[in-house]
């Protein structure tokens, strides 16, 4: 990959200089290792991924059903104005169809946000150690981009949102600010009152994407409901996704919450057809399973105990965290532990892209895989591992 951008570079192959300035310089997304590459490259078979905080349990048994179902009718296009999935989106949520906007995956809404709203001269506003795409989409739009630093290491909420510094850091050359709440990979969140009060201090001019992709898996009794807001703030959008607590991460389908008239803007950017049939039949059925919903949000909850509980009795910090996942600091760089794991067979997430060379991220998974992952780094710490 790396020799054919560079050989393009030695010919000197001039569209190279060509490409719009802000994709000259973008660095790709890295996502987890997927399992067939591990066993590919390690020659392992019994593998285990928590890496990219996908559902252990799956789907729906609905939603994997309607998807097999709607896979059988593949030559028509999608429904483009996706009305059925709107409409169960709204009714779900109790608003308007006209306020929301499906995507592919929440990612492609975090995109189009960027692409309606930014370009050269203006900025958006994130914080350090945020969910990586929102410098991928801001720095594509050639806009300038403002991180500012997060909460201090020892704080309550070790390397999350400062709202206080977010509100701070808009300008009037602002146009978007990405808070995820809660964050991915710390695991931290804004409640209630810090993230009102962030929206209070923003001009509603100024466009705050609130990212609850993990809001499902939140048990915190003063995280924000932030659907009654949007009456408010009609600079407010709220994107979800059908890709964590419901499991379809492999069809992506997302959506967005927000006042009509973003959603009509929203509408002119996106293609016609970009969410496809497969799943926008599996989402609806999806959301209507809130049984699957309740027990995913149950053994997770059970999880992250085990999961930071034994990582901490291990001697590597673990903040808590509300969502599926942990931030692990090992104490020491954390790529050869990640390495260990992958020759057990097993896939974490190194932090290095994000500034963080000592944490991986793990995902919680079922309580027999948790005590696998416990068990592979107590073996590394006992030094039993090469
Ligand atoms: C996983 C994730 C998303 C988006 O996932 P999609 O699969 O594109 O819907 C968005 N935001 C955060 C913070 C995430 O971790």
């Amino acid at each position: 990959m790396s020799g054919a951008g560079g050989k393009g570079a030695a010919a000197g192959n001039r569209f190279l200089a060509r490409a719009a300035a802000g994709v000259r310089e973008l660095a790709p997304y890295v996502p987890g290792k997927p399992l067939a590459e591990l066993e590919r490259e390690y020659g392992v078979t019994d593998t285990l991924k928590l890496a990219s905080n996908e559902n252990p349990l799956g789907p729906s048994p609905a939603g994997a059903a309607a998807a097999r179902a709607a896979a059988a009718d593949l030559a028509l296009y999608p429904d483009g104005a996706a009305f059925d999935l709107k409409a169960a989106i709204a009714a779900h949520h109790g608003v308007d169809p006209a306020m929301v906007t499906v995507g592919n995956g929440s990612n492609e809404l975090l995109v189009l946000l960027a692409e309606a709203f930014l370009e050269p001269g203006t900025a958006a506003v994130y914080a350090q150690f945020s969910f990586a795409v929102y410098a991928l989409a801001v720095q594509a739009t050639g806009a300038d981009a403002i991180v500012v630093p997060a909460r201090p290491a020892g704080s309550q909420q070790p390397w999350g949102h400062d709202a206080a510094a977010l509100g701070a850091a808009v300008t009037p050359a602002t146009r978007l600010v990405f808070v995820a709440n809660p964050n991915n990979p710390t695991g931290t969140y804004l409640n209630d009152g810090e993230l009102r009060a962030l929206l209070d201090a923003i001009p509603r001019d100024v466009i705050v994407v609130v990212d609850e992709a993990y809001a499902e898996y939140v048990t915190a009794p003063d995280y924000p409901d932030t659907l009654p807001w949007l009456a408010a703030f009609p600079n407010l959008v709220i994107a979800r996704t059908f890709s964590k607590i419901h499991g379809l991460a492999a069809l992506r389908a997302g959506y967005a919450i927000s006042h009509p008239d973003v959603a009509d803007l929203l509408n002119r950017v996106r293609q016609p057809f970009n969410v496809n049939s497969v799943a926008q039949a599996a989402a609806i059925a999806a959301l209507a399973d809130a049984e699957h919903v309740a027990r995913s949000r149950q053994v997770n909850a059970r999880g992250l105990r085990q999961l930071t509980e034994g990582l901490q009795a291990l001697g590597w910090s673990v903040p808590p965290s509300v969502g599926n996942f942990v931030l692990a600091d090992t104490g020491r760089p954390a790529l050869p532990v990640y390495e260990a794991l992958l020759r057990r067979g097993i896939i974490v997430r190194p932090l290095g892209n994000y500034g963080l060379p000592n944490h991986l991220r793990i995902t919680v998974g079922l309580p027999e895989q948790n005590a696998r992952l416990l068990a592979a780094v107590r073996a590394l710490q006992e030094g039993t591992v090469p």
